[in-house]
């Protein structure tokens, strides 16, 4: 909206100005700013820093697990109506300033403005939502149990622990926000260790966080390498439980390395593990084209397929193969690349040059597994990480790049002979995030809403984008461990349920 466009120049011109500044760690009311740094570049103009943070050391790590632990002490005994206003509060601060997150976004990873926005909105929804259901919570504790004339028992939830927040990149207001306001309004510490590509706009939540009421030592900042930084998390044996959101790889390291016992440690640590996905989206012949090759292009390539419910796998069943192909294509050649302070940029760059080596290398592979019919190259706009929306046909389901999460913009289109072939290709692969099915045949969908073995299910509507308390989102096998963030039950798994049953007569 043109009036949007005003605050959105304004907001950008804003965080410009602070581009190259220097970021401590925090931890308590300590603020510590370390020789070596990462910096934080803009991957449109990677010339440009956008700040450079401290890297913290295993030492830090461990200072800001007893800092944490410490605080742990009277925070678990805040009652929950306060702890809930804080997070409203933040909602409502972050509501001011939500194009402030936007653009911090924007030049940070690389969204376009809608995906930023929606970022932020995500981020404001999470605050709200979990402040809600922990009250909700609250109301029905202590619950009576059980009664007998003899005895009464109750149940009621308390906080863990000091958690580890270790957080992925692209999605860094709204995941980094719902994790760790989950993790705090129920009672926990946090030492948080955003991801090194998107350590700036973490900090400015975490500010806004502390600003809200939210004290030095509930909530700590520890940007830093994640083989030092969150593995010492990770291992320190005070942490009480670890909640993750990124790679496959790095989530199966930290759940192994989560269940090792360190001297002292008095408990097992609990893990919440989001981890990725090879999402797919079936068409068959009944379904509305438009409205398919909306969805799949949209669900391939919004923020450069670098989403863990991107559509990474098109699947379209013979009748509808070609045409589907054509139009898809069509589509695609339509998006507009660029970077994405432009507010009409749908595709910008990709996060960094390890991203880029990835996402080519997996372009090489695909060579010899399917036909390149869109894309394929890097693109040389100012030196940022741009690559073109790349889609191959005729790939076997089991290739590659049907099966390994490339997290960037390219889809595999994959041939099914009729809708039972479609859904067993579905489901084979290793994870089970999200899916979509367009489809007009309602036993078909309801033969999919049994059989289709992801944690989210899209029919008729695109496989990305999931709003809080509507969606409940985590996916299943290797997508992470069943949690659903922005869900009813979400919050309970960073409480313990406690017995309590008293002799009355
Ligand atoms: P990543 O696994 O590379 O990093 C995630 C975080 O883990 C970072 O903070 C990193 O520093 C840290 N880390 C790395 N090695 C570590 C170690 N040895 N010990 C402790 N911490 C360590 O992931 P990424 O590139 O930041 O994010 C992209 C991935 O996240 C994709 O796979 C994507 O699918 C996934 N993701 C999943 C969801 C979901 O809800 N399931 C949402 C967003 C992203």
């Amino acid at each position: 909206k043109p009036e949007n466009r005003a605050a959105m120049e304004a907001a950008l011109e804003k965080v410009r100005a602070q581009f190259d500044r220097h970021y401590p760690l925090i931890i308590g009311e300590d603020e510590i700013y370390l020789d070596e740094t990462i910096a934080s570049l803009n991957p449109s103009h990677p010339d440009q820093v956008v700040g450079r943070v401290s890297a913290a050391t295993a030492e830090h790590a461990a200072r800001a697990v007893e800092v944490a632990y410490e605080a742990f002490q009277t925070w678990r005994k805040t009652p929950a109506e306060e702890r809930a206003a804080i997070l409203l509060k933040a909602a409502q601060l972050m509501r001011e300033r939500k194009h402030e997150f936007s653009a911090w976004m924007v030049y940070e990873v690389g969204k376009s403005w809608p995906e930023a926005d929606a970022d932020t909105a995500e981020a404001i929804d999470f605050l709200e939502y979990y402040a809600r259901q922990m009250l909700d919570i609250e109301e029905r504790a202590p619950k009576l149990v059980y009664q007998i004339p003899t005895e009464r028992s109750t149940y009621r939830y308390i906080p863990l622990g000091v958690g580890a927040i270790i957080t992925p990149w692209n999605f860094p207001v709204a995941i980094f926000t719902g994790m760790v306001s989950s993790a705090l309004v129920t009672g926990n510490t946090v030492v948080a260790k955003p991801a090194e590509q998107s350590p700036v706009v973490a900090y400015h939540v975490v500010q806004l966080l502390y600003e809200a009421g939210i004290p030095r030592g509930v909530l700590n900042y520890l940007p830093g390498y994640g083989e030092v930084a969150g593995e010492a998390l990770v291992v320190h044996p005070k942490t009480r439980f670890i909640s993750f959101t990124g790679s496959k790889e790095v989530g199966i390291h930290i759940n192994q390395r989560a269940a090792e016992i360190q001297p002292g440690q008095i408990w097992l640590k609990r893990t919440v593990l989001e981890m990725g996905g090879k999402d797919a989206v079936i068409v068959d012949e009944t379904a509305d084209l438009d409205a398919a090759t909306e969805g799949v292009v949209v669900s391939a390539f919004g923020f450069q397929g670098q989403k863990c419910s991107a559509g990474s796998r098109a699947i379209f069943v013979e009748d509808v193969y070609d045409e589907m192909v054509q139009r898809v294509i069509e589509r695609t050649k339509q998006l507009k690349i660029g970077d994405p302070v432009d507010p009409t940029v749908f595709l910008g760059p990709v996060i960094d040059t390890d991203a880029v080596n990835k996402i080519m290398s997996y372009i090489e592979i695909g060579h010899d597994e399917g036909n390149l019919v869109l894309g394929g190259k890097r693109l040389d706009l100012d030196g940022g990480y741009f690559i073109e929306p790349t889609i191959f046909t005729d790939v076997p389901w089991d290739a590659r790049i049907a099966q390994e999460e490339i997290f960037g913009p390219v889809l595999a289109i994959i041939k099914a002979k009729d809708f039972d072939d479609a859904l067993r290709i579905a489901n084979s692969t290793e994870y089970g995030l999200t899916g979509s099915v367009y489809s007009r045949d309602r036993a078909r969908l309801e033969r999919a809403a049994d059989e289709f073995h992801v944690g989210n299910l899209y029919f008729n509507r695109k496989s990305t984008g999931a709003l809080v308390g509507v969606h409940p989102f985590g996916g299943f096998n290797m997508s992470g461990t069943d949690s659903k963030a922005g869900g009813p039950d979400y919050l309970l798994l960073f409480l313990q349920p406690k017995s309590i049953s008293e002799k009355i007569k």
